[in-house]
């Protein structure tokens, strides 16, 4: 579905996505991981068109949409979460919702764009009625409303860029659950970046390993977390994730 061959973006002299190359098959989940600042969400916002790369190609479905605008992006099937949600505060959930409908794959109709919000708000469980307000949603309320706003545009392929952060270790449980669900009752193939290592493991398919802008590991959960390293990386770094390369690891 989506294949990426020797992404770079440098900022200026600094180097932050370096001769990157994956692939994602359409219908499984990918996890991308590394600690801050190792250009994960730099290549998602290659891959959704916030900026162009410096060099390298994406293709997706066969077509190249390296340096195409956002709308266009999005027009072809890529829908996108940000780390930080950023509602419109005056809109109603709903409203939030079906803005994003309307730069979806298909018309323009608010129609259309009004179902399609409907359909994503049910799927990740908020409220559909047309004046809910975003005032009343928490952390994970604003997570699940970031979600819905990506899904509204009903994409083939969605982003999701640390959907975690913020979230309690139940309510981490639950968004986990909920990408699973994105995936197999929606057939979405998803590409999920995490800075948090252990819930991301049991449910993605397979995991990529990004430290300083460079792939440094690929493969099943199960042997990116006994990759040694991986585990450099992780170590030291984080006390958080060395945490999570234990428990998985123990899984
Ligand atoms: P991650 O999402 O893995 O935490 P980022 O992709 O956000 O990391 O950032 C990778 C590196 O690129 C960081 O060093 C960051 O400071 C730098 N960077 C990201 N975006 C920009 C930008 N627009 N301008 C300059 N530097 C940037
Ligand atoms: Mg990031």
């Amino acid at each position: 579905m989506l294949v990426v061959e020797g992404l770079f973006k440098r900022f200026g002299g600094f180097t932050a996505v370096n001769n990157v190359s994956f692939k994602v098959d359409q219908g499984e989940i990918l996890g991308l991981i590394g600690p801050n600042g190792s250009g994960k969400s730099t290549i998602f916002n290659m891959l959704s068109g916030t900026f162009p790369p410096t060099a390298g190609s994406i293709k997706f479905e066969g077509v190249e949409l390296g340096g195409l605008p956002p709308h266009r992006i999005i027009n072809r099937g890529i829908g996108r979460t940000f780390q930080i949600p950023r509602p419109f505060r005056r809109l109603s959930i709903f409203e939030n919702a079906a803005l994003a409908g309307y730069y979806g794959q298909g018309s323009h109709s608010r129609a259309k764009a009004e179902a399609a919000a409907e359909r994503a708000l049910s799927a990740v469980g908020l409220p559909t009625d047309r004046k809910a307000s975003v005032d009343g949603l928490g952390a994970a309320g604003l997570k699940k409303l970031e979600l819905a706003k990506a899904l509204a545009t009903e994409p083939k392929l969605l982003l999701a860029d640390e959907s975690l952060g913020g979230l309690d270790e139940h309510e981490m449980d639950q968004a986990a659950d909920m990408l699973r669900r994105i995936r197999d009752e929606l057939g979405i193939t998803i590409i999920w970046v995490e800075h948090i290592m252990g819930v991301l493991m049991r449910v993605v398919d397979r995991v990529m390993v990004l430290d300083h802008g460079e792939k440094i590991s690929e493969g099943l959960p199960t042997e990116v977390v006994n990759d040694p390293r991986v585990i450099e990386v992780y170590l030291g770094t984080d006390a958080h994730a060395t945490q999570a390369v234990a428990e998985a690891a123990r899984r």
